[in-house]
């Protein structure tokens, strides 16, 4: 696919999509701030986005920064996650996070795609995500909608999450991959479905190749 067509693809879904909002990132919109996408990011993992949204608006009721991380207990913010996938392990890796944050990174979220790696809890996906949505810093994450779409309309061809990213940072501009998380999120969780993807309600249809699409 030609450059001139993903600017387009890009712009008819800022156009067509604009009044919503991925459900793992209404929390973050109105925070805004580093820590709560990076917590609610790590919470995302293996989790709907509905429940996401639920704990994290509970959880940041009672924890705002990695004081109050290294102040809980352990058991007490299980109960706070337990509705995620891997609860006991999260919450592990949450509360190791303070110490790292403090000794290691001068008490600063760091900003690059390595050192966010060495968080716990933290993947690729992860600190692809915490770098684009809290920092403004060009990263592609690319998660299962992502993945499934950007193959399906025919941007890349690839077969898996990590040639995808790749393909993807060669294919698209490099000032449009801050936003692709959002936009391939809002159509993967609205109108591009895994199993049923709805057509013929497509902003994008006429650019879709429709690869494997039955
Ligand atoms: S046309 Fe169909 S397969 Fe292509 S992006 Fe839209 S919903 Fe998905």
């Amino acid at each position: 696919m030609k450059e001139k067509e993903i600017i387009e693809i890009y712009s008819t879904l800022r156009k067509k999509l604009k009044n919503k909002i991925p459900l793992a990132e209404q929390t973050n919109i109105k925070t805004k701030k580093p820590f709560f996408i990076l917590i609610g990011t790590i919470l995302s993992a293996r989790t709907k986005d509905t429940t996401t949204k639920k704990v994290c608006d509970r959880l940041f009721k009672k924890i705002k920064n990695f004081k109050d991380l290294e102040n809980i207990k352990q058991k007490d913010l299980e109960k706070l996650i337990y509705e995620t996938g891997f609860y006991k392990t999260k919450a592990k890796h949450l509360k190791k996070l303070p110490k790292i944050i403090k000794e290691k990174y001068n008490n600063k979220i760091p900003q690059t795609l390595e050192e966010l790696k060495t968080l716990p809890g933290v993947g690729r996906k992860t600190a692809n995500l915490v770098l684009a949505v809290a920092f403004n810093i060009p990263a592609i994450c690319v998660d299962t909608h992502v993945f499934r779409i950007t193959n399906r309309i025919g941007i890349v061809e690839e077969k898996n999450v990590l040639n995808t990213e790749k393909k993807l940072t060669e294919k698209i501009p490099k000032k449009l991959w801050i936003e692709t998380n959002k936009w391939f999120v809002i159509l993967g969780q609205n109108i591009c479905f895994a199993r049923k993807p709805r057509c013929d309600v497509c902003p994008v249809e006429k650019y879709c190749e429709k690869v494997n699409v039955k």
